[in-house]
């Protein structure tokens, strides 16, 4: 989580809010990070979630990361919950709970949907804090 508070960081400080992640492999190292690049890019599909969804699946050569971990400093969004279902990635750890648009557990819960038949284990609060204060700054700076 630490790693990606840090890409959270660099995403607000290009200007955009300031959401960062990061895929573990089933070892435990990092093989895939992304911060949220949707204004630096232009493209309205750069979630850090699928940002480094991409970079994972590219160093590890398969779109399937089986035993992947995504690990992502606020709750994904419905694009993203369905980036972690088409990459098979089995587990999720979170910081911040997106009660307006979290799709994860919140607003829906698509990830642990049993018509879609795949169950994701979700881990929530790691480091919320910190993660919802960089929202809250990034916010409050742009008022
Ligand atoms: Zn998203």
């Amino acid at each position: 989580m630490g790693e990606a508070l840090a890409q959270a960081r660099l995403a607000g400080g290009a200007g955009d809010v300031p959401v960062g992640a990061v895929v573990l492999s089933p070892s435990g190292e990092v093989v895939g990070a992304g911060r949220n690049l949707r204004e630096v890019a232009g493209d309205p599909s750069a979630h850090a979630e699928v940002v480094a969804i991409r970079a994972a699946a590219s160093s590890l050569g398969t779109w399937r990361l089986d035993g992947c971990t995504l690990v992502v400093t606020l709750e994904p969004c419905l694009m993203c919950a369905g980036a972690i279902l088409q990459s098979r990635i089995p587990r999720l750890v979170l910081g911040a709970w997106d009660p307006k648009a979290g799709a994860t557990g919140s607003q829906w819960d698509v990830v642990r949907d049993a018509r879609i038949g795949s169950k994701v284990e979700v881990v929530a609060g790691v480091r919320a804090a910190e993660s919802a204060a960089l929202l809250a700054e990034f916010f409050e700076a742009r008022r």
